[in-house]
């Protein structure tokens, strides 16, 4: 199975990646792994990053799509299958991306766009509560500390993480659907999208999942 994993945060996408790997053994492909693999063995690509990256600039279109092509075209993808999970982010991207599967002769099972009311993300995310000390995750709804505020292990009081602040969860929503939207449409308009409904339980968001691609 090949396939696109498309969500916003706080979406649960990790927790399905890591379920399809599991599960199918797929490999989870991730532009950030990738970006990290090729700076860390200071390949012509890599090297290339990390300059745009240290000036603070966005790496260019051609060099990432250079990079996954060069993950997509080994073995182990041919064997196995994937998720890729953080690109394409642009429709420019979701283009090239068609043109390195048609090159390596790997087509898409299909492309799975987690989708959840932005009010339940604010809900997941803005109950978080985080440990300092030994990074113990707690949720004030779903995963209450037994004394409230304050760790189950150390007692230490727990804290909200500056980036699970509502504002700032919902800055990052609005950021995700205007860029995401467009490469939602283009795959639609491939007939390549999958909806499923990311406000069920995590099992059950794997079960539409498998149940709607086809292998
Ligand atoms: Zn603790």
């Amino acid at each position: 199975m090949r396939l696109i994993l498309i969500g916003p945060p706080g979406v649960g996408k990790g927790t399905q990646a890591a379920l399809l790997q599991e599960r199918l053994g797929l490999l989870p492909i991730s532009s950030g792994d990738i970006f990290r693999a090729e700076i860390r063995e200071q390949t012509p690509l890599g090297v290339m990053a990390k300059s745009y990256i240290d000036q603070g600039l966005l790496v260019p279109d051609d060099v990432t799509i250079g990079m996954m092509q060069g993950r997509l075209s080994r073995n182990d993808v041919r064997e196995k299958g994937f998720i890729l999970d953080g690109f394409p982010r642009t429709v420019a991207q979701a283009e090239a991306l068609d043109g390195v599967l048609a090159h390596l002769g790997l087509g898409l099972s299909g492309v799975v766009a987690i989708e959840v009311d932005d009010e339940i993300v604010v809900s997941r995310l803005g109950g978080r509560r985080i440990c300092p000390n030994g990074g113990e995750i707690y949720h004030i709804l779903t995963n209450p500390p037994r004394v409230e505020g304050h760790c189950d292990v150390c007692g230490t009081p727990l804290m909200t993480r500056p980036d699970d602040n509502e504002s700032t969860i919902r800055e990052r929503l609005k950021v995700y659907h205007n860029s995401t939207r467009p490469v939602i449409d283009f795959y639609q308009a491939h007939d390549q999208l999958v909806r499923v409904d990311g406000s069920q339980e995590p099992e059950q968001v794997y079960e539409q999942i498998v149940t709607e691609l086809p292998g």
